[in-house]
């Protein structure tokens, strides 16, 4: 669940920033309607078939009312932007939007595959090859995002989907943050002293609880929860209550079972430092620290999206 608003009160840019996703002519009933696929906070996901080109999306369908009312204003303006602007195998494609009197829509992906949550759900737990596949190719998009100036800010099983070859993606990039400018898009950021938390409560980092400014260090403590929650089967931080979970977080509360095995204990431990800055992947060596952890042992990191990836169950 989402825990905060948007810090991201006006995404302005001092440039025209050239899409390559068209604002298309199209209407609503230029699709054949399948599956729902996901809900948002504030979106609806619809497996929809474009009628003259038989080409399957992913719809994401806002209602503008919700939109305005809800404040999301903000979101909805920079996940277009970035999408748009970011290009990699391990991010989930925009194609086009339209709008109309009540809705806006955007183009995405399809991802036949579904939510690594449910994967994790099914499985109870993933097997040590199956979390070091998705690890790695979540390693590799997070180096990329990174790189482009870029922090996700709300990773999580629910937000990395999986193609129907069982390649990973991720979407929902409503909370990012730009680091600095992102090709062209200067976001004026407010502080995020100013109390608007982002993110979700499991996968939160104790320096941003604290309210200090987010760092790549936010994304690494999320992927160290991911880790722990595709091997364990639960996040490592969780309980009845939010505010509960935020004491855990704050407090390190949690349990290495051992069952797991020492390079993913070690990693896990790592990646949920304290302190930001000693993450491996948000140190001074970035993600050659990171992928030279043991635990990644024998991974062809340039082969990842040509490997077979798990069956998706
Ligand atoms: P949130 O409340 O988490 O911010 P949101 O309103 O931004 O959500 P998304 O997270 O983008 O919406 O989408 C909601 C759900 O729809 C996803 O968790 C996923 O299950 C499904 N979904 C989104 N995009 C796709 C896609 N490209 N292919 C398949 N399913 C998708």
């Amino acid at each position: 669940m989402e825990t905060g608003k948007a810090d991201t009160s006006s995404g302005k840019s001092s440039q025209k920033i050239p899409f390559r996703a068209p604002q298309e002519p199209f209407t609503a009933k230029d699709f054949v309607y399948g599956k729902l696929l996901g809900l948002g906070s504030y979106s609806k996901v619809i497996r929809a078939t474009k009628k003259d080109t038989g080409v399957t999306y992913a719809l994401k369908i806002m209602d503008k009312l919700h939109i305005v009312k809800e404040n999301k204003t903000a979101y909805v303006k920079l996940e277009r932007v970035i999408l748009d602007q970011l290009d990699h195998p391990g991010v989930v494609k925009l194609f086009f939007t339209f709008q109309d009197a009540h809705y806006l829509y955007m183009g995405l992906e399809c991802c036949e595959g579904g939510e690594l949550f449910d994967q994790i759900q099914r499985k109870k737990s993933l097997s040590l090859n199956e979390a070091r596949f998705y690890a790695s190719e979540l390693v590799e998009v997070m180096e990329y995002l990174h790189g482009q100036g870029l922090i996700h800010r709300d990773l999580k099983p629910e937000n990395l989907l999986l193609t129907k070859d069982g390649h990973l993606k991720v979407a929902d990039f409503g909370s990012a943050k730009t680091m600095r400018s992102f090709n062209g898009l200067v976001q004026n950021v407010k502080d995020d002293k100013s109390g608007a938390l982002v993110g979700t409560a499991e996968y939160v980092s104790p320096e941003v609880l604290d309210g200090h400014p987010v760092t790549t260090g936010a994304d690494l403590w999320a992927f160290g929860c991911i880790l722990y929650q595709m091997l364990v089967g639960r996040p490592p931080f969780k309980c009845a209550t939010e505010y509960l979970t935020f004491q855990k977080v704050m407090a390190r509360d949690f349990i290495l079972p051992d069952f797991l095995s020492p390079e993913a204990k070690d990693l896990i431990n790592k990646l949920l430092d304290m302190d930001p800055s000693k993450r491996p992947g948000a140190d001074p060596n970035g993600f050659a620290t990171l992928k030279a952890h043991p635990f990644f042992q024998g991974i062809q990191w340039s082969e990842l999206w040509k490997l077979p990836a798990p069956p998706i169950a």
